[in-house]
């Protein structure tokens, strides 16, 4: 995949992600997938990019 293409639809500003664009705040996966970790999500920190993979070394 090519990391300097910035999706625009999708701002992120987890650079640790091996999806992050190289050199803007945005992701360069052309869709990701949101979920949640919890049983009755009620504020934001519940919710979790499940597209996220660590940056790789
Ligand atoms: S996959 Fe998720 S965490 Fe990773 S860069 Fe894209 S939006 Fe951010």
């Amino acid at each position: 995949m090519d990391k300097s293409k910035a999706n625009p639809s999708i701002k992120c500003s987890v650079d640790q992600c091996e999806y992050h664009c190289l050199n803007q705040e945005y992701c360069a996966l052309d869709s990701i997938s949101v979920g949640t970790h919890e049983s009755d999500p009620t504020v934001q920190e519940c919710t979790d990019c499940e597209s996220f993979e660590r940056k790789k070394q």
